[in-house]
């Protein structure tokens, strides 16, 4: 019997079901309000229980990582891959390596990994995976030995056609490498099964690049929408990882003045902007550094904040770039303050629910990660292609695809979060109904 729901009674079930789950059920809080007045008007998701559906992951895979580092000392760590759904393609999502990481973050970043994957139009499902694992101040030694034993678990549940995971915090090129040679000995072969792989075994250009310069692709599409340009506007950047750095260096690029770069011990600031070699140094030094922005410092570019975040910082535009929940009301409140009118997200969920109640109280722009950030996962998408068929797309053609792919993401945001009467356009809305029309119709045609 098709039945109509509301959000109360749909989340206090998941909230139920998964109590203590913070970051889960905020993802889950964040798509519902705006999908259930479209669930509410459509017969077959409601006979198909498509909400609810959504709402629980497909598989969760938990093993145990016990493995020896390279004094001899054995070390236990947790793993897990969270299978969100697969209606629109194999599972696709990273994997995190660092302490904080637990079920609750996982769920939620393979929630929104689906919303995100479908917003690409390419046949991606969702996924996410990681472990406790703390690769700070490890030796590369260690990094290699403990990559090996998660993957001599993770092997058996991921496959090019089943389950494809990439990198994300404290998983880059290196460790990706590590896991992919692991994978091919264990199995006997060469396939697609990860992204983010190196340029001579499989792996695509402009994937390290993507999610920074993808962000910056929505960027130029939010600004030409508002009747205003990237160029010349003061933009304060968090995090100084692959994406944060990518993203300053094409907002540099495009003429824009990045003043900020931060981590978890602090922030750097520039009143002038980070020029290019600079931004490209970082790039070029981040994985190796303890910390890439005291080494800046160290060489007079910028002024080492210790312990401070970049949101008191003045600016036209700020781009979250680091982790969840990093920025909170009182920030949101500073950043609107001081000037701010454009929010764009390149980590996954920066924003608390209070942050972003404040912008939409404001009227800012603010662009949720599921579309700001999904120019890393298409780039996936590309390379999973490019693999399929053994080939290699040069550096140009894929830049150009990723610029069509964050254009047809902005259009389908506006034409779902537009609100003509407060010409207002709510990108939070458009994203999460966009995705989950897709997500629900492949799900719905799939039988239950
Ligand atoms: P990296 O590991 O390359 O960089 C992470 C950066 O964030 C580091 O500078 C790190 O600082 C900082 N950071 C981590 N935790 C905190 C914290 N609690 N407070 C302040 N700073 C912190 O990761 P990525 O750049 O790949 O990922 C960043 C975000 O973007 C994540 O949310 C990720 O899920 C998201 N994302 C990544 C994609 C990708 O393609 N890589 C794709 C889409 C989204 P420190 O070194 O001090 O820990």
């Amino acid at each position: 019997m098709p039945y109509e729901s509301n959000f109360d009674e749909i989340y206090n079930f998941v909230a139920q079901k998964f109590e203590g789950e913070n970051e889960y059920l905020q993802a889950v809080r964040e798509v519902l309000h705006d999908i259930i007045p479209i669930y509410n008007a459509n017969e077959s998701y409601k006979r198909d229980d498509i909400v609810r559906r959504l709402c629980f992951p497909e598989r969760v895979i938990y093993f145990t990582v016990s493995w020896m580092n390279s004094s001899g000392d054995i070390e236990v760590n947790q793993g897990w891959r969270v299978q969100h759904n697969s209606a629109m393609g194999p599972y696709k999502g990273g994997l995190r390596f660092h302490p904080t990481v637990n079920l609750s973050v996982l769920k939620f970043l393979a929630f929104e990994q689906c919303f995100k994957n479908a917003l690409t139009g390419l046949p991606m499902g969702g996924g996410k995976g990681g472990a406790d694992f703390n690769p700070k101040g490890r030796s590369d030694r260690d990094i290699m030995l403990f990559c090996q034993a998660f993957m001599r678990e993770l092997q058996r549940h991921i496959g090019a056609n089943t389950d494809v995971p990439a990198g994300d915090i404290n998983v880059g090129a290196r460790e990706i490498g590590y896991l992919y040679g692991e994978y091919r000995r264990l199995n006997n072969k060469f396939e697609g099964v990860l992204t983010g792989k190196g340029l001579e075994f499989g792996g695509s250009y402009v994937r390290t690049e993507a999610t920074g310069f993808g962000l910056i692709y929505f960027l130029d599409a939010v600004c030409k929408q508002h009747n205003t340009d990237i160029e010349g506007k003061n933009i304060v950047v968090s995090g100084a990882g692959n994406v944060a750095l990518h993203a300053a260096l094409k907002a540099t690029q495009k003429g824009a003045k990045v003043i900020s770069l931060s981590n978890s011990r602090g922030t750097l600031y520039k009143q002038d902007g980070f020029d290019e070699p600079a931004i490209k140094f970082a790039i070029a030094e981040h994985a190796k550094s303890n910390n890439i922005l005291t080494d800046l410092a160290d060489k007079g570019i910028g002024d080492w904040k210790k312990g401070k975040t970049p949101w008191h910082l003045t600016c036209d535009i700020a781009l979250p770039c680091a982790t969840q929940n990093e920025l909170d009301k009182d920030d949101a409140l500073t950043l609107v303050n001081n000037g701010c009118n454009m929010v764009l997200e390149g980590a996954n969920m920066p924003c608390t629910d209070e942050a972003q109640d404040v912008f939409k109280d404001k009227a800012l722009v603010y662009v949720p990660g599921k579309a700001s950030n999904a120019g890393g996962v298409a780039l996936s998408g590309l390379e999973m292609s490019q693999n399929a068929m053994f080939s290699q797309r040069n550096a140009d053609t894929l830049d150009e695809q990723l610029q069509n792919i964050m254009l047809s993401i902005h259009e389908r945001c506006v034409e779902e979060g537009k609100d003509t009467a407060n010409n207002y356009i709510d990108y939070m809305k458009g994203a999460n109904i966009a995705a989950f029309r897709r997500l629900a119709d492949a799900i719905v045609a799939q039988g239950v």
